[in-house]
């Protein structure tokens, strides 16, 4: 069995909703993981916001405008008299629950009720409109199988048992709905998998129902080797390797989640990308296998904050670095990059929830220093540090300032830190360097 996932702009119009009836109608039996309509989780996350600030008034207008919005998109979608009386007392009751939420004490629990609803309705709403158009499709609530544990982890076991015996009891389905990205916590309340995470979710199904493949379905023709929110040109790549497609999600390659790749690469299933506009372009199929030669694909991850900590003796002395790194151990903090010098080491974080206290522990043996609004650069190609051309790329960031680089960690990988202003400039001189003279020397 297969895995599809849609996602904001393929179940976002009614004609992209027709294109993915078209593309899951194949006579085989899949599971279809669906997110929220393009710019409803946006809107929920606003709606949060207001509550949480206490301005009923103009979260009460926003829930009514989205009420609205999904109002006349089911007059579209649903034609069938007695579905559209179902559809419509259900998307009526989404927001009464919302508007009820708004008049309550913000919470994070209260935020994950809201942000939950997006797919919550565009699962509801899909289903019936496939039971209308005569396609045997059942609703599987994501909340009757998806959880993560205490570390934030998919509860695999509790998943796998759950999903599998739900659609065993359901054996004539030929497709199975299911929300993306929501899901229960350990002490089983609502939550979620972080923004964009209905990826994620459909990798975490594909390996609890060991799926022949996983297709994440959106709106272009697949991985591209820079990121085309920035970058003019940018092409799609036709195949890429678990631990690329990883590397680059990880660094900010909005395509996929962070942690989408992990759960089939454990499992060798084959991810493929696809676009629900274009369903015949070829997209981008991810597996173990690394083609190509040097730099293959850039990505950019913002948000970044660098911290040089510099010893108070004259040189980095015994176990100085094992006293760094404790620091970001007891507080749960990732570390991404890391470059030492004679008398500092220097590394970058993402999160800066414990950023105050990281600094006041590390000042008991280290002088500190903290720069925020920095970029990671991360380039990724099978051997890329042995590649003849690669170490002329510095040349092109000859007037960017670089602030680290880290080279000769992997093989495949190389970061640059750059201050997110220089971000825009350092991928368009790469893009034309790299991949403007790629296709020159192979003309
Ligand atoms: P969906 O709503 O289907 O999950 P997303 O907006 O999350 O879609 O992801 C698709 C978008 O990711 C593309 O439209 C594109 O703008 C952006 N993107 C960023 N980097 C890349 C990349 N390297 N390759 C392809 N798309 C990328
Ligand atoms: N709807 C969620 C979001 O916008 C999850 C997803 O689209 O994957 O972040
Ligand atoms: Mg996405």
């Amino acid at each position: 069995m297969k895995v599809y996932k849609f996602g904001g702009t393929s179940v976002g119009s009614v004609i992209n909703m027709n294109h993915v009836k078209e593309i899951i109608s194949d006579a085989t039996k899949k599971v279809v993981v669906l997110s929220a309509m393009s710019g409803t989780t946006n809107a929920l996350v606003e709606i949060s916001e207001l509550t949480r600030l206490g301005d009923l008034e103009k979260a009460i207008i926003k829930v009514n405008t989205l009420n609205e919005i999904y109002n006349s998109r089911v007059d579209d979608l649903i034609k069938h008299t007695d579905l559209r009386a179902e559809v419509s007392a259900y998307v009526s009751q989404q927001f009464k629950e919302l508007l009820k939420s708004v008049n309550e004490t913000f919470s994070v629990m209260l935020h994950n009720k809201i942000v939950a609803k997006g797919e919550l309705l565009s699962t509801f709403m899909f289903s019936r409109f496939l039971q209308q158009e005569g396609v045997n499709a059942v609703l599987l609530p994501a909340l009757d199988f998806m959880r993560i544990d205490v570390t934030n982890e998919p509860d695999n076991f509790y998943i796998q048992q759950n999903l599998n015996r739900l659609m065993a009891s359901m054996p004539e389905a030929d497709i199975y709905i299911t929300q993306g990205f929501i899901c229960l916590d350990a002490a089983g309340k609502v939550t979620n998998l972080q923004r964009g995470g209905s990826d994620y979710t459909a990798t975490i199904i594909g390996a609890a129902i060991k799926a022949e493949e996983v297709q994440i379905w959106t709106d272009i023709d697949g991985f591209h080797n820079n990121d085309p929110r920035f970058v003019n040109d940018t092409n799609a790549l036709s195949h890429l390797s678990y631990n690329e497609a990883a590397e680059l999600a990880y660094f900010g390659a909005k395509i996929l989640h962070p942690q989408t790749v992990m759960p089939v690469r454990e499992l060798d299933i084959p991810l493929r990308l696809k676009n629900t506009m274009q369903p015949k372009a070829h997209g981008t199929l991810i597996t173990n296998k690394t083609h190509g030669e040097g730099i293959k694909a850039i990505a950019a991850k913002d948000g970044i904050t660098a911290i040089k900590i510099k010893s108070v003796r004259m040189l980095l002395a015994h176990g100085f670095l094992k006293k760094v790194f404790e620091v970001f151990e007891r507080y749960e903090t990732a570390i991404d990059m890391v470059t030492t010098s004679e008398i500092a080491v220097s590394l970058t974080i993402d999160s800066t929830i414990n950023l105050q206290a990281i600094v006041v522990d590390l000042e008991q043996f280290a002088t500190v220093e903290v720069d925020d609004f920095m970029s990671i650069i991360c380039l990724v190609g099978n051997q890329i540090i042995y590649h003849p051309d690669t170490p002329q790329l510095f040349q092109v960031l000859q007037d960017v300032n670089v602030r680290m680089i880290a080279y000769g960690g992997s093989n495949n990988n190389i970061s640059l830190l750059v201050n997110t202003s220089d971000k825009l400039e350092s991928l368009q001189k790469l893009q034309r360097y790299v991949f403007e003279n790629q296709k020159i020397k192979s003309l």
